[in-house]
C-alpha cells in the first residue's frame, strides 16, 4: 500500500505550537477546542461518517472515564454555535492522499476536515484512524515520531506504511500523552 499522508495541511500550525513558545505566543487562540471546564463540543450537520464520528468521540471520552472524570468529554451538539469542533466533509479527489485535516479558526468552531473523496472507497477501519487522529489534534496532541507507529493513531502518515497496523483508537503512547496533558 502506498503511504498515505493525514493531515499535511495542519501538521505545520501543530507542530509549531507544540514546540515553541515564542510561536504559540503568536497565534492566540488557537486550538481552544476543548473549553476551560475541559469539554470539547463537536457538531456534524453534514452527518459526515456520523457512527464512526460518535464512536471515535467516545472513544477518547472513554480516557476520562479511565481517569476518573479527570481529562476531556467530547459532546455531540446541534448547532454551530454551541461548537468548538465543526465536523466538515470535503472532497478533494486530487488530493486523495490527503485524507483529513484540522484547522484553527479565529471566529467559529474549528475545523476537523474529512476528504471523503478519500475516505469513500477506503475501509471502515481508516475511516475510525483518520478520525480518531484528527480529534487528537483537537485535543491538543501533535504528531508521534515513526517508532510509535504500533501504538498511536498520532503519525503524520499512516503508520508504517501498512494498513494493518492502523489502530482505531488512542494507543498506549497516545494515552501516555493525555495522561501528561489533561490528567497529571
Ligand atoms: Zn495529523
Amino acid at each position: 500500500m502506498r503511504r498515505t499522508a493525514l493531515l499535511l495541511a495542519s501538521i505545520s500550525a501543530t507542530l509549531l505550537l507544540a514546540s515553541g513558545v515564542a510561536l504559540a505566543a503568536s497565534f492566540p487562540g488557537h486550538w481552544e477546542s476543548v473549553t476551560g471546564e475541559e469539554s470539547l463540543y463537536y457538531y456534524n450537520p453534514e452527518k459526515v461518517y456520523p457512527a464512526v464520528v460518535e464512536e471515535e468521540a467516545r472513544g477518547w471520552t472513554a480516557l476520562d472515564g479511565r481517569f476518573n472524570g479527570r481529562g476531556v468529554r467530547l459532546i455531540e451538539v446541534g448547532s454551530q454555535a454551541e461548537a468548538t469542533v465543526l465536523i466538515d466533509g470535503y472532497r478533494d479527489c486530487d488530493n486523495k492522499d490527503l485524507l483529513g485535516v484540522s484547522r484553527n479558526r479565529e471566529r467559529g468552531p474549528n475545523l476537523l476536515g474529512i476528504n471523503t473523496c478519500a475516505l469513500d472507497g477506503r475501509s471502515r477501519k481508516m475511516r475510525e484512524h483518520v478520525i480518531t487522529h484528527e480529534f487528537g489534534h483537537h485535543l491538543g496532541s501533535g504528531h508521534q515520531p515513526r517508532k510509535f507507529c504500533e501504538t498511536s493513531v498520532m503519525l503524520e502518515l499512516v503508520p508504517c506504511g501498512r494498513e494493518r497496523t492502523v489502530l482505531t483508537k488512542p494507543g498506549t503512547t497516545d494515552v501516555s500523552w493525555y495522561k501528561n496533558r489533561w490528567v497529571s
